[in-house]
């Protein structure tokens, strides 16, 4: 039986596609400028079943807006060194030019995750994570603002979401998601100006902060955790949670109740994923710019 909603979808499915359309036009100028073509050297290690889907993702929305993609793959029992000796050369990348890295995450057990991230030339760093790239996040003056977050920023300007004097509950706290979305929308300026909570699996009274968001947005790796009860009536909320089940795709919102109470609402699928990718081209191009 299909459950009726009353909120309003906020589509990052077709807004991913207006952003890829303007970027393709952007690339074309940037090529025909600079006589080189954007690339993005993707690196997987492994093969974990979501990562090869996300990466594919990647790899095919670049081939449709103009960025040159280049794959890397290693076994899943590569060593740490074997994967910094990869993103060593990539930084390098002279012959064959390369403008932004990504290595996909979760990497395995034996690799430390930080290590790498860290090992990626911050100028290449299309993910963000690089600590250089962060501080300039933390001191208003972003470089490579992470995807997520970026995307979602993206999808509250672009559907008219006044976020300024807001006040918006970020609940996670992840390097990747939840502490950039916090860090992004306490900014000074346009999408920003928010006055920003964050919760976390420590937080007391989960419920009490939730409800007093006008945009709620939840990044917590729990399936359908958020309930009607939890939102204020009204709110925008949205969902960054992914996950699979027997049921189908679902997020980490109870999206069934939730958009019964919610005033706009992102759908799983359809809402944030798309905007991450979209945002990973957005972030090439301007790595690409950056190095000419
Ligand atoms: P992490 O597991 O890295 O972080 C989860 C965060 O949620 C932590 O800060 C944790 O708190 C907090 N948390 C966990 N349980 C609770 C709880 N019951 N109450 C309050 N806080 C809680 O997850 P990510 O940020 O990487 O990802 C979150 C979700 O978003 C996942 O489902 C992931 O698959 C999805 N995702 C989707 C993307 C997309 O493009 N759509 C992109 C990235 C992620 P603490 O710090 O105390 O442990």
């Amino acid at each position: 039986m299909k459950v009726p909603v009353t909120a309003q979808l906020l589509d990052g499915k077709s807004l991913a596609r207006t952003i890829r359309l303007e970027l393709r036009d952007e690339i074309v100028e940037f090529i025909e400028n600079n006589g080189e073509v954007p690339t993005l050297a993707a690196v997987l290690v492994g093969n974990d079943p979501a990562s090869e889907v996300y990466v594919r993702n990647k790899v095919k929305a670049c081939d449709e807006v103009g960025i040159h993609s280049r794959m890397f793959r290693l076994p899943a029992d590569a060593s740490q060194d074997d994967l910094l000796a990869l993103v060593a050369k990539l930084n390098r990348a002279k012959d064959e030019p390369t403008h932004g890295i990504l290595v996909q995450l979760p990497l395995p057990k034996q690799i430390d995750s930080t290590r790498i991230l860290h090992a990626i030339s911050p100028l290449k760093d299309v993910d963000g994570f690089h600590p250089e790239n962060v501080g300039r996040l933390v001191q208003g003056a972003p470089r490579f603002i992470p995807c997520t977050p970026y995307g979602i920023q993206q999808l509250l300007v672009r559907n008219g979401i006044e976020t300024a004097g807001r006040h918006v509950v970020v609940v996670g706290r992840s390097e990747t998601v939840g502490k950039p979305m916090a860090l992004l929308l306490m900014q000074r300026g346009a999408g920003a100006d928010a006055t920003v909570t964050v919760c976390h699996s420590k937080t007391h009274d989960l419920a009490r902060l939730t409800r007093q968001a006008d945009i709620l947005i939840v990044a917590i790796g729990q399936p359908q955790f958020i309930k009607a009860e939890m939102v204020k009536p009204g709110a925008v909320v949205v969902d960054v949670g992914i996950h699979r089940t027997d049921a189908g795709l679902v997020g980490d919102v109870d999206f069934p109740t939730v958009s019964q109470v919610a005033s706009r609402i992102t759908p799983v699928p359809g809402g944030v994923g798309p905007l991450t990718v979209a945002m990973l081209l957005v972030n090439t191009l301007a790595a690409a710019r950056a190095q000419q």
